[in-house]
């Protein structure tokens, strides 16, 4: 029996053969996907996948979009005001 911990469906299970021949099973972190910006897809830097809610996104307005698209998007508002 493992550890109760490691009875639960929270990390993901691979099994791997010893180099004394047995079966045994390997407990892993699931993988998360890389946050990826809206509008052009691209990874969104200096986040990181655990941790707190701040620490998972910009602390700044439109954290779903890349600093590229943002600016961008902030000056066609702009413009478009006027
Ligand atoms: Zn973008």
């Amino acid at each position: 029996m493992v550890r109760r911990m490691l009875r639960s469906k929270g990390k993901r299970r691979k099994r791997v053969r010893t180099p004394g021949g047995t079966l045994k099973t390997k407990y892993i972190e699931y993988k998360t996907a890389d946050r990826k910006c809206l509008k052009c897809k691209n990874k969104i830097k200096g986040i990181s996948k655990k941790g707190s809610k701040s620490e998972k996104r910009p602390s700044r307005i439109k954290p779903e979009l890349c600093p590229r698209c943002l600016k961008k998007e902030l000056i066609e508002k702009v413009r478009g005001q006027k």
